[in-house]
């Protein structure tokens, strides 16, 4: 997944990036709007992260140029003020969804994510890995052909590291994923290896390949072994 962030405070817009990547997302910072436009219009990204306040061009012109041009990626608007006006001349404009600064990193990557899941939504609702697939729209799970019945929050997180296919996610981010983040996160990140380990059950233990994944420290991912 690729992402561009164009952002003018150069240390946040730094933090971003190195939180994203530290999640695995491919990154790419312009510091102003007509770099940010010109990035966009060249190269594929799959989510832009658009501060409102920018030097040259400001974001709403940014976003405006750009979905001129019928480039459709979803916009996370980053705004400074919380007026209301600022919002609804976002949205209008053809912004996804805002954040109003400051904001917490764990909201930001909820954002993110929700964004980057709902345009995935849209192009397919099955998603496979090797032998296992699953349906978002109707929540069915199969191994080799065979029904697997798992607990809502069990599909929660097999879709989540689905969507992060070949990716480690980490136990906190899965956590806030299924829980949300009004939750004690500590606490239910052990909850998070709890519903793995009865995951594996139902997925992997009569199988062979085993596709959950664990990276010590880390978290968790779901990959095909070669
Ligand atoms: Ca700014």
């Amino acid at each position: 997944m690729r992402i561009l962030i164009v952002e003018d405070e150069e240390s946040l817009a730094l933090r971003i990036k190195s939180v994203l990547e530290s999640e695995n997302y491919h990154v790419e910072v312009a510091f102003d709007g007509d770099d940010g436009v010109e990035k966009a219009l060249t190269e594929e990204y799959d989510l832009l992260i658009l501060d409102i306040l920018l030097p040259k061009l400001d974001g709403i012109s940014v976003l405006k140029a750009l979905r001129k041009e019928h480039i459709r990626l979803p916009v996370l608007l980053l705004t400074a003020k919380s007026l209301i006006e600022d919002k609804v001349h976002g949205l209008d404009a053809g912004a996804d969804d805002y954040l109003t600064k400051p904001f917490a990193i764990p909201e930001l990557l909820a954002r993110v994510r929700s964004l980057l899941r709902r345009t995935s939504e849209t192009k397919t609702s099955v998603l496979t890995i090797a032998d296992l697939e699953i349906n978002t729209s109707t929540h069915e799970v199969k191994r080799r052909g065979v029904p697997v019945n798992l607990t809502p929050k069990e599909y929660a997180i097999l879709e989540f590291l689905l969507y992060n296919k070949n990716r480690v996610v980490s136990r906190l981010s899965i956590a806030e994923h299924v829980w949300g983040d009004n939750f004690d996160l500590y606490t239910m990140t052990n909850f998070v290896d709890v519903h793995i380990k009865n995951l594996r059950k139902k997925i992997d233990d009569q199988d062979e390949r085993k596709l959950i994944q664990t990276l010590h420290g880390v978290g968790y991912l779901i990959k095909e072994q070669e």
